[in-house]
């Protein structure tokens, strides 16, 4: 049985990520309103009678904020760590789980991991039903072996990319903040996702939905691009900040060819694909920047 997954909105401003089959679906997190979840549902063809519960990531308020309304309106359960209740500060009662202790929602199974992210108790999760098996992975400091297990076993995955290195570096975020995203309990860079991306896909991976991209530190086209390069036959989609995305129908049928199958198991040693990746990857940084500095030149004579 196929497994239907969007992402209703991805990044700072607001997480919200469907996974559902024919008769009952969750969403884990609920970081845009009650008001934007329904209606971004509906703009999809989605209903929310199907949706069953809530799984909760951490606190963070891009994850949170739709919450309370939403599992009052539909009298949602809402699944969520004693300690990431607590630091939520929502007033509701919640149902607690455990790492690597699967959730059974009807006929998917919800299994929570421990992650590297600066909130009390933050977890990853892995959606399965009939052995079709998504992955939601964002907010994620520093990659870790739970990680490149799970992502291994996944038919498709929402996977952070959210900022990149130098843009990083050269922006306008202070010290403290820039150390914080990139110091191993914040956010996975473009490069630290490719790396997982490029050393732990599995034969079966269809769908890559990249995810939860900084709006200053990143740019939608240069992380496509980058990803495209190594694609082989994997579709590879950029989750929006503005928007949701498409339904995807997820069956864990291989879509690509037999030799791009093959090309995707035989990339090169993890260093040389890095160092190839690297340098598409600049190319496509200097490229922006060209544009960026024309730009920022021709609006010289207006000052912000
Ligand atoms: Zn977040
Ligand atoms: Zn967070």
């Amino acid at each position: 049985m196929s497994l239907f997954i969007a992402s209703l909105n991805s990044g700072s401003n607001g997480n919200c990520y469907y996974i559902g089959n024919a008769t009952e679906a969750v969403l884990v997190d609920a970081g845009i309103s009650c008001r934007e979840t329904e209606r971004r549902m509906q703009q999809l063809g989605l209903d929310m009678a199907r949706v069953k519960a809530v799984f909760v990531s951490h606190e963070h308020i891009d994850h949170i904020r739709g919450i309370p309304v939403l599992a009052k309106k539909y009298r949602l359960p809402v699944y969520i760590t004693a300690a990431t209740l607590q630091h939520s500060g929502m007033a509701l009662g919640g149902i607690p789980f455990r790492a690597l202790e699967p959730v059974t929602i009807g006929s998917l199974h919800v299994t929570p991991f421990t992650k590297h992210h600066d909130a009390a108790d933050p977890h990853s999760f892995v959606v399965s039903c009939n052995n079709v098996r998504i992955g939601i992975f964002t907010d994620i400091g520093a990659p870790c072996e739970q990680l490149a297990h799970h992502f291994s076993l996944c038919h498709a995955a929402f996977l952070e990319a959210n900022y990149d290195p130098d843009m990083l570096e050269n922006g306008r975020y202070p010290i403290y903040l820039k150390n914080r995203i990139r110091g191993g309990k914040g956010h996975l860079s473009n490069l630290q996702a490719l790396e997982l991306f490029n050393t732990c896909r599995p034969a079966t991976l269809q769908l890559l939905l990249l995810s939860h991209l900084s709006r200053d530190n990143n740019s939608p086209e240069l992380v496509q691009e980058l990803f495209n390069h190594y694609a082989c036959g994997v579709e590879i989609t950029v989750a929006s900040r503005y928007g949701a995305s498409k339904v995807f129908e997820v069956d864990g049928k291989w879509r690509g060819t037999a030799a791009q199958a093959a090309a995707a198991m035989q990339l090169p040693d993890r260093r040389e694909t890095l160092t190839q990746a690297l340098q598409a990857y600049n190319t496509g940084r200097k490229a922006r920047k060209r544009q960026q500095t024309a730009v920022t030149q021709g609006n010289l004579g207006f000052p912000e």
